[in-house]
């Protein structure tokens, strides 16, 4: 059933349409690009420090990049397979326009997850427990110049909440730097939350980093959710069937059991090591700093694995934070103004800083009510700009337009100065950022542009151009001749 249909059959939106691929695991969602034309195979080798990135970041939009020979590894290294809006509206089997509806439907309806036994997982085929080196078992890159080491940057890091069990994922910068230790980014969000909880009470905190998993389930571990919502029923709704977890073999958390490889561990208590730089998705370095630590206690994967590698800032990346984002700020703003019809946050600020809105309004003052509301709904958004309905939101060129011609500086702009906003944001800090306390980082200035035309106006002033019939035009079916006819008028002369 499509999604119309869904909607008028009693809002049985989890279920999912139908797709003519398998979208159940990482390998159904490459076999499916793979026979559209949209993987590109490199079988030469090639180095894990920079020309593996350097050739995923040439391909990131156009094609997923498939690497047959990285390093000296026999695991194949896979990036850029969602990188692609539309392709993945086609994962999700919907139609772009119906992307953030389909995710926010799956955020709240989630579907709990079915524990299958390991040795129906695909996941635990291979295990390893004794003498675990990281490097000699996983192809992991170096991506950018400054990077200090190899990184691990499409692992969705899952652990359960020491008090009430529940789990949480997400997606973490992680850090390889010795045979079995790595060290771990937390930014202040539900995992740091439940490390904070374990090193309080001397304990270490169990993980699990789950690497080559389907668009779904990726988009998934994105969500913004309250704590103690495991982001893996998201999945399964996506899915339209509950996901099927395994139980790690060295602790209690749950991964899907279709994924590629499976790195078990334990975040240590009251350790800390060095970590970064790294460049991060502002299109800037992250700057070192001591971080926690990641023990690693198993690896387990297929027994032909594919090794998933995020190109750091590239559209992969960017859009994986997207889109759930627009789909949370889009019901938080619809929340308090119905006439809110869309959101995009722009590539151009690198899908979390700048966002545009289209709104239906119906009084004067109210598209600043929007722009602070969307100032509330998340620290990152730093720049939002309110446009009408005759804006379409995903092209820069209409938005600029608007500002060009809806806009006036005097009377249409918001200014919030010392909020907080991304300490990702290099412009925030003052002075180098090694020198700024935690607590100094990050303050930045909100800037609302109300770009909408007054709810009243003379004809002659705001009325578009537009010439009739030229959203009918079939160019096709009249561009079909060729010039003969043409060519011979011209010859005349
Ligand atoms: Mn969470």
């Amino acid at each position: 059933m499509n999604q119309r249909e869904a909607a008028t059959h009693g809002g049985e939106t989890h279920t999912p349409d139908k797709r003519d691929f398998d979208i159940a695991s990482l390998r159904g969602w490459l076999a499916h690009l793979s026979a559209t034309g949209r993987v590109a195979t490199i079988d030469k080798p090639v180095s894990l420090k920079h020309e593996l990135a350097a050739i995923a970041k040439r391909l990131d939009g156009k094609q997923a990049a498939v690497f047959l020979a990285p390093g000296d590894h026999a695991i194949p290294v896979v990036s850029g397979f969602m990188s692609k809006r539309a392709w993945i509206a086609e994962a999700m089997g919907v139609a772009e326009k119906d992307l953030l509806k389909r995710f926010r439907d799956a955020a709240d309806n989630p579907l709990p997850w079915t524990e299958i036994v390991s040795r129906e997982a695909a996941c635990q085929q291979v295990v390893h427990t004794d003498g675990i080196d990281l490097h000699a078992l996983l192809p992991i890159p170096t991506h950018s110049e400054h990077d200090n080491g190899p990184y691990i940057t499409a692992g969705l890091v899952i652990a359960r909440n020491p008090r009430t069990g529940v789990q949480n994922v997400s997606i973490n910068r992680i850090q390889v730097h010795a045979r079995d230790r790595m060290a771990i980014l937390l930014l202040p969000r539900h995992l740091h939350a439940f490390q904070k909880e374990a090193e309080a009470a001397g304990d270490a905190l169990d993980v699990a980093v789950a690497i080559g998993v389907d668009p779904l389930t990726m988009l998934a571990s994105q969500a913004i959710s309250p704590i103690d919502f495991d982001e893996l029923e998201i999945a399964g709704a996506l899915h339209g069937a509950p996901l099927p977890v395994v139980k790690c073999v060295t602790n209690q958390v749950r991964v899907p059991a279709f994924a590629e490889i499976v790195i078990e561990g334990r975040i240590l208590p009251d350790v800390r090591e060095a970590e970064g730089p790294f460049g991060e998705f502002p299109k800037y370095y992250s700057a070192q700093e001591a971080r926690e630590v990641i023990e690693v206690t198993a690896v387990t994967h297929r027994r032909n694995p594919i090794y998933h590698t995020i190109v750091p800032a590239e559209m992969e990346h960017l859009l994986l934070g997207a889109i759930p984002r627009e789909a949370t700020l889009l019901s938080h703003l619809q929340r308090s103004h119905p006439g809110v019809t869309d959101v995009h946050l722009s590539v151009g600020g690198v899908c979390r800083y700048h966002l545009w809105v289209q709104f239906a309004k119906k009084r004067e003052g109210e598209a600043k009510n929007v722009i602070l509301c969307a100032f509330g709904a998340h620290y990152d958004i730093k720049q939002v700009v309110v446009v009408d309905t005759d804006v379409d939101i995903y092209d820069p060129a209409e938005i600029e337009w608007a500002i060009a011609t809806r806009f006036q500086a005097d009377r249409d702009l918001v200014l919030i100065p010392g909020a907080q906003g991304s300490p990702l944001d290099p412009s925030t800090t003052v002075g180098e950022p090694e020198d700024a306390p935690s607590h100094l980082q990050g303050i930045s200035t909100k800037m609302g542009l109300d770009a909408t035309r007054p709810v009243v106006y003379a004809g002659h002033v705001f009325t578009r151009v537009r010439i009739p019939g030229h959203d009918a035009v079939d160019l096709e079916t009249l561009t079909a001749a060729d010039n003969a006819a043409f060519d011979t008028y011209l010859s005349q002369s």
